[in-house]
């Protein structure tokens, strides 16, 4: 097998100063009511405030500002079922570079406007027929653009650690931190950030039922691989973890737990209610999975990754209602 090189904490610190200009610095909310509820202090970092709506922005910013001259001239190409994809379209915009994106036809309404408005170029695919991998790959060979996978790449997980390094240098240390897991780019840069900054804190990843993939990878130590999972998280509905984010996981990383959708929209009626704030549905894997292990945090200090909060008005109208 070929050695990879695995980024580490400095490579996070790197990407923070790089992003600093443009990043938002997202808030860190608390909701007596909810730390009542579970009996543990409890903060909430809000990537649904970050730029885009969700932390890619970190990781594709990260990424982007790393490119040569030619690579800038020629552009970035990604495949994304959404947040990705904002991510990298507004990282090129601000860089003044073309981008591509390669988007499921069934990628919600919202996403896909947003990309096109930070005007990024888009190319549908059918999910279930079609692999969008091969599709990115040829328009990167045929334009000489780079492809940025939207977890599985050195430069994006370090962005996306510098969330949690964000939250534990405002809140301080951490006893454990609950961070929703697709391809597991935020929960290995999450990683990096913590072993370096809080290195007792318990780090859970946390999963849609559906799509238990990392869980069992994570408990068997070999990568599994599935079929696109059917639940509601879609910025989840990953197959497998990556050659660069699954090791760093398995090294740093505490326990995989997993949700259901129900729980999901439990944690989205929640955070609208209480703490006024719009949540998408995978950026609740989080608050969901804190709520199950109530029992095992009592009066421990807790920190929840909120991923993002973008999400189609229809839709999140009838989640509420559900
Ligand atoms: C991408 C995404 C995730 C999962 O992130 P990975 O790095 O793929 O594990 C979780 N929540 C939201 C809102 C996302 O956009």
């Amino acid at each position: 097998m070929e050695s990879l090189t695995l980024p580490s904490y400095s490579d996070v610190q790197a990407a923070a100063e790089r992003i600093k200009p443009v990043a938002n610095l997202t808030p860190v909310l608390t909701s007596r009511s909810f730390n009542e509820e579970v009996g543990a202090e409890v903060f909430f970092k809000c990537e649904n405030f970050q730029r885009t709506g969700s932390f890619k922005f970190r990781g594709a910013y990260n990424s982007l500002a790393k490119f040569s001259e030619a690579q800038r001239k020629a552009g970035v190409v990604a495949f994304s079922s959404g947040n990705h994809a904002q991510g990298i379209a507004l990282a090129a915009k601000l860089l003044n570079m073309p981008a591509t994106i390669v988007m499921p036809t069934d990628a919600p309404a919202a996403k896909v406007a947003a990309t096109q408005g930070y005007g990024a170029t888009v190319v549908f695919y059918d999910r279930y027929t079609q692999d969008r991998e091969a599709i990115g790959r040829a328009l990167a060979e045929e334009k000489g653009m780079t492809l940025i996978p939207s977890y599985d790449h050195p430069d994006v997980l370090s962005g996306q650690g510098t969330a949690a390094k964000e939250l534990i240098e405002s809140v301080g240390n951490l006893d454990a931190l609950f961070v929703g897991l697709g391809g597991g780019g935020m929960l290995s840069g999450t990683s990096l950030s913590v072993r370096a900054l809080s290195p007792d804190c318990v780090i859970y990843g946390v999963e849609p039922e559906a799509g238990n993939d990392g869980q069992r990878s994570f408990q068997s130590g070999e990568l599994v691989h599935i079929d696109t999972p059917d639940t509601i998280a879609d910025g989840a509905q990953t197959q497998h973890l990556g050659k660069y984010t699954f090791p760093i996981i398995l090294d740093g990383v505490n326990e995989i737990v997993t949700v259901t959708d129900e729980e999901l929209i439990e944690g989205m009626k929640f955070f609208a209610q209480r703490m006024k704030i719009v949540v998408e549905p995978t950026g609740c894997l989080g608050i969901a999975a804190v709520r199950k292990l109530k029992e095992k945090i009592k009066g421990l200090k807790v920190g929840v990754i909120i991923t993002g909060g973008n999400v189609d008005t229809e839709k999140y109208a009838r989640l509420i209602l559900t």
